[in-house]
């Protein structure tokens, strides 16, 4: 099994841990994305819901100008509203973002994503991740040997 972990990138079980299903799952999921039809590693369906703590954390901001409108639901602000500023500053009314909060993590103006609660989508977040680092690694590693 050594030498399919090691081709794959992934590392093995360190001491005392103890194998992980949805790990195995985001793996699946994430060779599935790199070598399926749409060979771009993307979660193939809309990603889970937000935390509530992460959305517990969005602050709330009272809307001081009139001359934005809320991406959702495309009104106006109206001074005085309130609204709720993601961590990409990104504004929108405190229902509407809320709401879509409940459906998908990420910012629906520029798909920042929040943490969710959703242990399998974490994982293939992670795993992702460690792929994207092993391909640079794997580019370096090509550069520095013929260029
Ligand atoms: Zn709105
Ligand atoms: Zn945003």
């Amino acid at each position: 099994m050594a030498g399919y972990f090691e081709e794959m990138g992934w590392r093995e079980l360190q001491d005392g841990e103890q194998p992980n299903h949805l790990l195995h799952m985001a793996r699946f999921l994430l060779d599935f994305g790199f070598h399926g039809e749409n060979a771009n590693g993307e979660w193939p369906k809309l990603p889970p819901p937000a935390s509530r703590e992460a959305v517990g954390q969005i602050p709330e901001v009272t809307i001081d100008s009139n001359d934005k409108s809320c991406p959702i639901c495309l009104k106006k602000f109206q001074v005085g509203d309130k609204g709720k500023q993601m961590p990409c500053h990104h504004i929108f009314h405190t229902t509407c973002i809320l709401t879509w909060l409940e459906r998908t993590n990420s910012c629906p103006f520029c798909r920042y994503e929040l943490p969710t609660d959703n242990e399998g989508y974490e994982a293939f977040k992670k795993e992702k991740k460690r792929a994207e680092q092993r391909k640079e690694e794997i580019e370096i590693l090509h550069n520095s040997m013929f260029s």
